[in-house]
């Protein structure tokens, strides 16, 4: 039968481009979680709830959670699905250096864990899911059936992050790269609500000297078993 797949890990290990993959090998519906708090980051940014010094109005925030409309919608074209926030496609802003800049504030915020780990679950409710994450094996999905915890060095994957916005045509440095993937990961570990860390019945997987294809092979006979 179909079973619940939950990848978590640290910033930039390559969670998503196994995901993806796995989910389409296997018939499965993927989720990035990690596209759902940048939506909400990038919904705050645009209404004028992150100030000059990066201060985030929490409590206007919380009061606006409601209004948010978070829905992928799929892309034939690109064979993926693309987030729409309140209608509009934002999939390109969400993945931009500013984004990626506030977004662990905000995933820190208890009120927004709570409403996008509710619309997680729900997608998830009848498996066949692969969700990729940083909570997602430990507070989402504790009883997925198989559990991923991705690692590498930091300068790997910032290397590989790297190459990825320079793809897109951002602006950026290595060194801006690397910084904003170590304080999203220090961020993202030493938050007091659903801290990333990984589940005590999850493999831990370092794909730092590993090609795609080694990698896909292992994880997809994991799905296996
Ligand atoms: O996966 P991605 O790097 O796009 O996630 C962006 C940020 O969203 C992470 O650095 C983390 O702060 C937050 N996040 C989270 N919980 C998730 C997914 C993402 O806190 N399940």
């Amino acid at each position: 039968g179909k079973i619940t797949i939950a990848i978590d890990g640290h910033s930039s290990t390559g969670k998503s481009t196994i995901a993806k993959r796995l989910a389409k090998t296997l018939g499965y519906i993927y989720v990035d979680t990690g596209a759902m708090y940048r939506a909400v980051s990038l919904y705050a940014l645009n209404h004028g709830l992150i100030d000059a010094e990066g201060e985030i109005d929490v409590p206007a925030l919380v009061q606006k959670l409601p209004q948010l409309k978070l829905r992928f919608v799929p892309n034939a074209d690109l064979g993926i699905s693309e987030m729409h926030l309140n209608g509009e496609n934002v999939e390109r802003e969400i993945r931009s250096m500013k984004v990626s800049g506030y977004v662990s504030k905000v995933a820190a915020i208890k009120e927004v864990r709570e409403m996008l780990v509710g619309i997680q679950q729900e997608m998830g409710k009848d498996k066949g899911i692969v969700m990729d994450g940083r909570d997602i094996g430990t507070v989402v999905f504790p009883d997925a059936e198989l559990k991923l915890f991705m690692t590498a060095s930091p300068e790997t994957r910032a290397a590989r992050r790297y190459k990825e916005l320079l793809d897109k045509g951002e602006e950026v440095t290595y060194d801006e790269v690397l910084k904003n993937v170590q304080e999203r990961d220090r961020i993202d570990s030493t938050r007091t609500i659903s801290p990333l860390k990984k589940a005590k019945d999850a493999i831990e997987f370092d794909n730092g000297d590993m090609g795609l294809e080694e990698q896909f092979e292992r994880i997809y006979d994991f799905s296996q078993r």
